[in-house]
């Protein structure tokens, strides 16, 4: 099984109470081989709600307890982000799951990249709270922006 965000599922779990859905992912949900999550959602933040970024520094940062989660009006939201990475953890080692798919440039669940914690729309190196978690504990994180048909099938042992 793979874990995957929950909005490339085309659920409504967005900050802004919109969806990813990835036409790729799609085309295997048939399957009943994801299990969807929304680390957000988990660690006890409303949809939608306001944008969050991390302060100079990225998911591992986090973790350590070296930056925070800011959201855009300043509140700081690291503990719902840790809570929802600790529960995503926790499905992971609920269920048979052998990898992740999850969204690029969130704060949450970026894989390669996030926003760099200034809210003007920039750039940078860096995983979100929950990748950070999951690969921290060997779980095979992927960016939905790699995927590729043959990739996907192989994770979902097609091929
Ligand atoms: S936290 Fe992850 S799953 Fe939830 S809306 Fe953001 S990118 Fe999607």
């Amino acid at each position: 099984m793979i874990l995957i965000s929950s909005c490339l599922l085309g659920l409504k779990t967005r900050y802004d109470g919109e969806d990813n859905a990835h036409s790729l992912l799609m085309k295997y949900i048939h399957l009943g081989q994801y299990v969807p999550v929304c680390p957000e959602q988990l660690g006890g933040l409303s949809t939608p709600r306001l944008p969050a970024e991390i302060t100079d520094g990225s998911g591992e940062d986090v973790l350590m307890g070296k930056r925070t989660v800011i959201n855009i009006e300043g509140r700081d939201v690291t503990a719902e982000f840790i809570k929802g990475a600790n529960d995503a953890k926790q499905i992971v080692n609920s269920f048979p799951i052998t990898s992740a798919i999850l969204k690029e440039r969130s704060p949450s669940c970026g894989v390669h990249q996030i926003y760099n914690g200034e809210f003007n729309a920039t750039l940078k190196k860096g995983k979100g709270v929950t990748a950070a978690l999951l690969k921290e504990h060997h779980i095979p994180v992927h960016s939905e922006e790699e995927l590729t048909d043959e990739l996907l099938k192989k994770l979902l042992g097609l091929s």
